[in-house]
């Protein structure tokens, strides 16, 4: 077997871009993903054209994602619940604004309603101890007074007239400075 002359190793010269081959555009490396087998180690198609194909591709395929969706969820789920929970973190506005919608959907119909307040009154009963919850509910009655002062006065009027005594205690108390 003759021995294999050896050849010094060419010296790649990466430059700073390439063209994608989809859609013709010379863009910066940083534009592709990484792919080892690819032309300076990168793929043929930019980011933007790769993403482009993947939008389609879901919206052609609704049923084969939700099933790979699934499976990636069953097999990973505690890295998915983090994902939630920051792209919750990172969109509070539009959390909230579903979270309302689903709640007025929620109380249209009776049994629902019953199940949610069911729901609402056991959260209440376990949380009310807690300082941050003791503020979400101070912020809510601030709110809701502010919106509502009329109505606001005249129940805390119709409350003084049916407790009356308790409103001659509550004077006097404060007439002596407390108990
Ligand atoms: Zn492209």
């Amino acid at each position: 077997m003759p021995k294999r002359a050896k050849v010094p190793r060419k010296v790649l010269s990466v430059p700073k871009t390439k063209v994608c081959t989809k859609c013709g555009k010379r863009k910066k490396l940083e534009e592709y993903h990484a792919l080892r087998r690819g032309k300076y180690g990168k793929a043929t198609w930019c980011k933007a054209c790769d993403a482009l194909k993947g939008r389609r591709y879901r919206a052609a395929n609704p049923e084969k994602v939700r099933l790979a969706q699934a499976r990636c969820r069953a097999a990973k789920p505690a890295y998915y619940r983090e994902l939630t929970r920051r792209w919750q973190a990172r969109n509070a506005d539009r959390v909230r604004a579903v979270r309302r919608r689903w709640h007025a959907r929620c109380m249209q119909d009776p049994e629902r309603r019953r199940r949610e307040r069911a729901r609402m009154e056991e959260y209440r009963q376990t949380h009310k101890h807690l300082p941050e919850f003791k503020a979400v509910q101070r912020r809510g009655s601030a709110k809701y007074y502010a919106a509502n002062k009329e109505k606001a006065a005249a129940a805390s009027a119709a409350w003084a007239a049916r407790n009356r005594e308790w409103r001659n205690v509550q004077q006097q108390l404060r007439r002596i400075g407390g108990f």
